[in-house]
């Protein structure tokens, strides 16, 4: 006998088929790739599945229906029998009004009302730490990458730094990222022969790095946070530490909110030439009473240059910085 189902249970079960897709619980819509259109690239996200009404719409080619099975039919045909238990076929013929008002209720651009992005790692991906011996020597120089970084063993198990056989990543170290959940929430490759006088170091997946909080896994909130500007800088951090993925903190981003919501005192260890971008930061933390001190990182031209032991020393030295060396500092830089 079949059950009907919730509208999470039927969420549940169409993320496990579907793991590149956006969710907007409030519409219990999910935009995922359309196999009529059929886009060779996989995170173009123009279909909408509304779970709750059970229809399919795509934005860019029209298709439309009230049979989700038939497009998990066309996208994973093993699913296509247990889908049916979550969604029945109705084989219903809706009319051009009722077409209309059901659209009227979807999400037309799904880019607007992301909850939940499911990123999914490169094919074949393995653990840097588990290849420095590999035979393949383009993988054992991606690993290899990391010691001449000085990189310790600790970091590179602590990081899960990684690295593909797949063409597309060839000698790219990839850097993941997992959320509270132990769920992957972004990665990051680095291409090792590039200078950085090249244009295309990294490779981004294609999730807004605003809404992620680089491996909140690995962050205890109740105590001192680092942060730094690229994942890699990390190597060199104490171990409760982030980076921003740039050179910013966006006041409605996810790590700035979660920083006010815990009022976790911050240690901030940007590259010294963007001094200027950390009092900005550390001005916004500030007028929510977040302690922040400021770390002297001008003894390297990259945080991720200096050695651990050069990082510790000048760690322990950051001051916590008083609305008057704000001014002062202000001033400087001007
Ligand atoms: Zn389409």
């Amino acid at each position: 006998m079949t059950t009907i189902k919730t509208n999470l249970e039927k969420y549940q079960f169409l993320k496990q088929i579907l793991p590149i897709h956006k969710y907007n619980h409030n519409k219990f819509d999910m935009a995922i790739w359309c196999p009529f259109c059929n886009n060779p690239n996989q995170h173009k996200l123009k279909m909408i599945l509304n779970i709750d009404k059970g229809v399919y719409h795509c934005w860019v080619c029209n298709s439309k229906g009230t049979s989700i099975p038939w497009v998990i039919k066309k996208i994973a045909s093993q699913y296509y029998d247990k889908s049916l238990e979550y969604f029945p076929n109705k084989n219903q013929n809706q009319n051009d009004n009722e077409w209309k008002d059901i659209l009227n209720g979807l999400s037309d651009n799904p880019q607007v009302d992301v909850i939940t992005e499911y990123v999914v790692l490169p094919t074949g991906f393995e653990l840097c730490a588990l290849n420095l011996n590999s035979k393949d020597p383009d993988i054992r120089d991606v690993s290899n990458y990391l010691l001449k970084r000085g990189c310790s063993e600790h970091k590179m198990w602590m990081l899960r730094f990684g690295v593909s056989k797949d063409s597309n990543y060839h000698r790219m170290l990839i850097i993941p990222s997992f959320n509270s959940n132990g769920d992957l929430n972004f990665y990051t490759c680095r291409k090792i022969d590039a200078s950085t006088f090249d244009g295309f170091k990294y490779k981004n997946c294609e999730v807004s790095k605003k809404n992620i909080i680089f491996n909140e896994l690995l962050i205890n909130w109740q105590l001192p946070l680092t942060l730094v500007e690229g994942p890699l800088d990390l190597l060199k951090t104490n171990d409760n530490a982030t980076c921003l993925l740039g050179s910013s903190l966006p006041k409605d981003g996810a790590l700035f909110k979660k920083i006010v919501e815990n009022k976790t005192p911050i240690v901030l260890a940007l590259d010294h030439d963007a001094h200027k971008k950390a009092i900005k930061i550390a001005q916004d933390l500030m007028y929510y009473d977040i302690e922040v001190k400021m770390m002297d990182t001008s003894i390297a031209k990259d945080v991720g240059d200096m050695d651990i032991n050069t990082f510790k020393e000048y760690y322990n030295l950051a001051c916590k910085i008083e609305q008057e060396d704000l001014l002062l500092n202000k001033i400087q830089v001007i």
